[in-house]
């Protein structure tokens, strides 16, 4: 029968669902996963056909690694292709230093996501993709979700819904309590794929150009390609003539190897990266990954606090499955706050310095002569989080 209906009326039909999770990046996969293997009837939705691609730079840090192995994936990311990385190199006013990486991988996010997605299936959650969806208002002990656009829209209701959206929080309509705000003179994302002139960038190694406009980061993926992600000043952007230029100055500036396709290469992009959602819930309702807040993504975080936010929602979700408690509203900006919130301190202040590349120069000697101090920022931003409920 199932196979008869089309996609949004086969999620009428099981109406209600425990947890409806809108986005299906790493945050909602993880956690309709999490929540179906718990035993939750799950409806996980994206607005993309699977598998979509993403701006990122697809790197995955010691935490991320982590993270997927307490959830019994540690392998997902070799599944799909990943490489290891070993090591980061800085380069800023032509002066370059390097660090060991105590892990990481980078993989192709169009495959890492479908097949996070598959996980969540497996466990037991149903996937839509190509269908928006938006959270609605409180329906009795429901909180309703509307799928598809003006003209062929439905409703369903769930007890809980999970928003994770991505940047800028969008299906979340005007008129709830959570609000977002851009922070004033945010960067912007963009990212593209470079097949010529790659074997000057070394394999296993991020590769990091700092300038004036914004900075770039660089890495060989499965395939061979050369993965450039950067965060732009929009202004100089423009000026500029669009990101491939803008990119191209920032590594020349740098004194990174020159790759003439940047500005022939077809760039993505992503609105104003730093910014917030508060609070970070409301009845019946969760939000998590970037859809949260978001912090400029120098140091390859992003996946990390995404899967950590996903794996801490379980249990307040779960809870509000059983019986919705408003406490469970602040149970949840403390539980992001413990595992994604002091993190991103870090990171904003690492991007404040990342504004003044006469600093960055000077860190750069600091990194060159005491070592040991860099490395245990890097083994800091690497330490997986704990969650009690989860292990
Ligand atoms: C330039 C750049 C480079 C980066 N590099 C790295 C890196 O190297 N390493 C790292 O760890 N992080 C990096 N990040 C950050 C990382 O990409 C994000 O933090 C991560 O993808 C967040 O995951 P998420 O699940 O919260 O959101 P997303 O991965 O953005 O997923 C959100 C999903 O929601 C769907 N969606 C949106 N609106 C709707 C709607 N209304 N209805 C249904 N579906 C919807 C979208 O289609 C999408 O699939 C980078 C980011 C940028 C911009």
């Amino acid at each position: 029968m199932a196979g008869s209906l089309k996609p949004m009326e086969l999620a009428c039909s099981e109406d209600p669902w425990d947890a409806a999770v809108i986005g299906a990046g790493p945050a909602g996969s993880m956690a309709a996963r999490d929540l179906a293997a718990a035993g939750a009837r799950v409806l996980l939705v994206d607005r993309r056909a699977f598998p979509r691609d993403k701006v990122c730079g697809g790197c995955l840090n010691g935490q991320a690694l982590a993270i997927l192995r307490s959830a019994g994936l540690g392998d997902l990311p070799w599944r799909v292709g990943g490489r290891a990385l070993g090591s980061f190199r800085l380069g800023v006013a032509r002066r370059s230093v390097r660090l060991d990486l105590p892990a990481g991988m980078v993989v192709s996010r169009s495959r890492f996501d479908a097949e996070l997605v598959a996980t969540a299936v497996a466990a037991g959650a149903t996937f839509l993709p190509g269908i928006e969806a938006e959270v609605g208002a409180i329906d009795g002990a429901f909180r309703r979700v509307r799928l598809g656009r003006a003209g062929n829209e439905r409703t369903v209701r769930s007890r809980v819904v999970l928003l994770a959206t991505g940047l800028g929080s969008p299906g979340l309509r005007d008129g709830l309590t959570p609000r977002t705000r851009v922070a004033a003179g945010s960067r912007v994302g963009a990212a593209c794929l470079i097949g010529r002139g790659v074997e000057r960038y070394e394999a296993g190694m991020i590769h990091m150009a700092v300038g004036k406009v914004g900075y770039v980061g660089l890495v060989i993926q499965d395939g061979g390609a050369l993965h450039v992600a950067a965060a732009l000043d929009p202004g100089e952007c423009r000026r500029l003539g669009g990101p491939g230029a803008a990119a191209a100055e920032v590594l020349a500036e740098a004194g990174l190897p020159a790759l003439d396709e940047l500005t022939t290469a077809r760039w993505r992009g992503t609105p104003g990266l730093t910014w917030r959602t508060r609070p970070l819930a409301d009845e019946r309702l969760f939000i998590l990954g970037d859809a949260a807040g978001y912090v400029e993504p120098f140091t390859g975080e992003g996946i990390a606090w995404a899967l950590a936010s996903a794996r801490a929602v379980a249990g307040p979700a779960l809870d509000a499955i059983e019986r919705w408690d408003v406490r469970l509203v602040g149970e949840w900006a403390r539980r992001h706050a413990r595992v994604v919130g002091r993190r991103q301190a870090i990171c904003r202040a690492a991007a404040a310095v990342l504004r003044r590349p006469w600093l960055v120069r000077v860190a750069c000697e600091v990194v060159s002569a005491l070592p040991g101090s860099a490395r245990r920022l890097v083994e800091c931003l690497n330490a997986p989080p704990c969650f009690p409920e989860m292990s």
